[in-house]
């Protein structure tokens, strides 16, 4: 599946919305691509004493609701395709958390793992000088997305202040708790997810320790909603990472798995359940044969397009939570919405991570500290409103729970931009 693709699949969704919401021509014609679209070299000293040219991305797609706002990967397939389609969720997911935010998101054409830990300061920093004109704490704020975390976060932020001539945290989020991180933040998508999924527990009623989870990506998001979901008391039977999965029919216990995956350097093998991980608990699958297991929730946590119209129907879940970004392509959405399975969208569901982003801008700008407690609270709060407000519209208009996202989502900005 191409990024090309991908980009195409979420400016179809945007036409569908605006047609429906006898929105005007001109400002579709704005919404379906970025205000900017900047793809920049970033010349990188090797430790072998040698110079490669790198390419960095920035999109920022709508800012009438407030500054851009949108992560940043470091993956060899990153392209202009997948950060524009990227950057346009990030207004709509903004737009339906309410947040004060527009959409943006970037990366670099990079394999991080192919890299020294001096080589990923040296790149992170010449991302930052790439972009500098066009981010900053009231213009476009960068956070974590796949392959990056809150080092990376750090030094970027670091060289966001020397370029600057002041410390300037709240030019980016995710960053590390001793430099103006928020406690929660690194959780803050999983949990949020967790919060979806009793939203749907309490609509549908269902029991915790009979419901049953597939989990796709054991990265920050997969694991940390795995975490949850297990402290809740769902019963996870598979969940898997790039090079495939693993399956324990009692349920596997997410923690032991994350520390035996920690030490082994991959989740073969980590058959946990319980406080013992043993090989006869349980089995290796591939990332296909979990998309296509039989659970009540399904939770693509990893990637984009892995739900396809060639896999989408052997889907056997009830429930999909959709946590990255994409995983579900349009043709697939539509066989789903068939065998009526219920799609949570991204939009919603992994929402958790902006929200908590914006906590993280709002606490450097306060310079004040927000306790854990505080971050979980708030977010149940907002994503359980957002959840209400989705639901009940879809309900009302009997449509899915995605168009009624896309609705509230497309409405809002199209509102804002009318007033400009
Ligand atoms: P991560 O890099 O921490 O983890 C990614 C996981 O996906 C890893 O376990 C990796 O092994 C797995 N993976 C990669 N390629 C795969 C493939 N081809 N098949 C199956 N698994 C594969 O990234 P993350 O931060 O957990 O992000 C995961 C998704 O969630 C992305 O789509 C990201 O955009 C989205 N997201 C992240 C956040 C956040 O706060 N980190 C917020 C919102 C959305």
């Amino acid at each position: 599946m191409n990024n090309q693709k991908f980009f195409l699949d979420v400016e179809g969704q945007l036409e569908k919305i605006v047609i429906a919401l006898r929105i005007k021509p001109e400002v579709l014609q704005e919404l379906k691509q970025p205000h900017r679209l900047i793809k920049f070299q970033i010349p990188v000293l090797m430790d072998n004493g040698k110079k490669k040219i790198f390419f960095g991305f920035r999109s920022q797609h709508n800012n009438i609701l407030g500054p851009y706002k949108g992560g940043i990967r470091f993956t060899p397939k990153i392209s202009e395709d997948e950060v524009k389609a990227l950057s346009m969720l990030m207004t709509w997911k903004c737009s339906l958390a309410g947040l004060p935010f527009g959409g943006a998101k970037g990366g670099v054409v990079v394999d991080p793992l192919k890299l020294s830990r001096k080589e990923l300061e040296r790149i992170s920093r010449g991302y930052v000088k790439g972009v500098f004109p066009c981010i900053g704490p009231d213009l476009d704020i960068p956070a974590p997305d796949i392959n990056t975390n809150p080092q990376i976060m750090a030094w970027m932020v670091d060289e966001y202040s020397r370029l600057k001539g002041e410390d300037t945290p709240a030019a980016f989020t995710g960053k590390p708790l001793n430099q103006w991180g928020l406690e929660g933040r690194k959780e803050a998508t999983g949990y949020g997810g967790v919060v979806i999924l009793n939203k749907l527990r309490e609509i549908f009623d269902f029991q915790p320790k009979e419901t049953t989870l597939a989990i796709q990506g054991f990265g920050n998001v997969g694991s940390s909603f795995a975490h949850f979901a297990f402290q809740e008391g769902y019963k996870i039977l598979a969940i898997s990472e790039k090079e495939g999965g693993i399956y324990v029919e009692k349920g596997l216990n997410p923690e032991e798995t994350l520390r035996c995956k920690e030490k082994n350097g991959k989740i073969a093998g980590c058959y946990c359940v319980g406080s013992v991980c043993d090989l006869s608990f349980g089995k290796r699958i591939t990332n296909e044969e979990l998309l296509e297991m039989e659970v009540d929730v399904l939770v693509p946590a990893a990637i984009e397009n892995v739900i396809t119209k060639e896999n989408a129907p052997r889907v056997r879940a009830k429930y999909i939570i959709a946590m990255a970004n994409g995983p579900i392509t349009s043709e697939a959405r539509t066989i789903l919405e068939k065998k009526d399975i219920l799609v949570v969208p991204d939009i919603l569901s992994n929402a958790g991570g902006v929200t908590a982003s914006y906590f993280e801008w709002l606490q450097c700008k306060e310079k004040a500290r927000w306790e854990k407690e505080k971050t979980f609270r708030k977010l149940r709060q907002r994503l359980g409103q957002s959840f209400n407000r989705v639901w009940n519209l879809a309900q009302k208009e009997k449509v899915t729970i995605e168009k009624a996202a896309y609705i509230l989502a497309v409405s809002r900005v199209a509102e804002a931009m009318k007033q400009n």
